[in-house]
């Protein structure tokens, strides 16, 4: 069995790794910040208070959480196409601070890391998820660059962009991981540290490949 955990910021290109990494190798890729969105959309959807303990409980005891297939679902529903708004990604930045949250995530993805080989992307993979991999990558990158490839992935979809707000919005999601009380993002110790500010796409999959036999 092979897992492969790859952590780093916002817009560093773990996702994107990581899918051409599964493909290549031919495992199950795990986007897991899909499952804090999807947690997100049903938190938005239900007009929850994340603050709100006892409600922020309530609705995690009734939420269906799974990914499989490239796809994430929701109480059964594949929501892939709702997760990536500006609002879902701010709830899901502040929610995944929450105790109740990242515990049934992290049991979820645990789980999904003792079955099979995967390739599994997030903030606290090699550090907390699936701290045996025998794989582990901390992929990072400048906040400009960051925010660029992010706003050239917003204009494809056709959206409008401020690349300042972009910036802005990625640095402080980044502070908020990289501080949170519980499962902060760091690097693990055993972890492969790559910059990916001046690489191209071929280029990190080949520095990746280099290290896994
Ligand atoms: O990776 P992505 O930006 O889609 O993740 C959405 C949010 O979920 C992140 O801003 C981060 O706060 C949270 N997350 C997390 N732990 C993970 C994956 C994502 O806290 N393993």
């Amino acid at each position: 069995m092979i897992r492969i955990a790859i952590d780093g910021p916002a817009g560093a290109g773990k996702s994107t790794m990581a899918k051409l990494l599964a493909k290549e190798l031919n495992i199950d890729y795990i986007d897991t910040g899909a499952m804090y969105r999807a947690i997100a959309l049903k938190l938005l959807r239900s007009g929850t208070d994340y603050e709100d303990a006892e409600a922020l409980r309530a609705v995690l005891d009734s939420t269906d959480v799974d990914y499989y297939g490239g796809s994430v679902y929701l109480d059964g529903e594949c929501v892939d196409g709702f997760i990536r708004t500006p609002e879902v990604s701010e709830v899901a930045s502040a929610s995944s601070a929450k105790l109740d949250v990242r515990e049934k995530l992290v049991a979820l993805q645990k789980a999904m890391g003792q079955k099979r080989s995967l390739v599994m992307d997030g903030r606290d993979i090699g550090t907390n998820v699936l701290t045996d991999a025998e794989y582990k990558f901390y992929l990072d990158a400048s906040v400009g660059v960051r925010a660029r490839r992010r706003a050239l992935e917003m204009e494809a979809k056709g959206q409008t962009v401020d690349i300042a707000e972009v910036e802005a919005d990625i640095a402080s999601r980044d502070w908020r991981d990289m501080h949170r009380e519980h499962n902060p993002l760091k690097q693990a110790e055993d972890a492969v540290y790559v910059d990916t500010s001046d690489l191209s796409i071929p280029e990190v999959i080949d520095v990746l490949k280099s290290y896994i036999h």
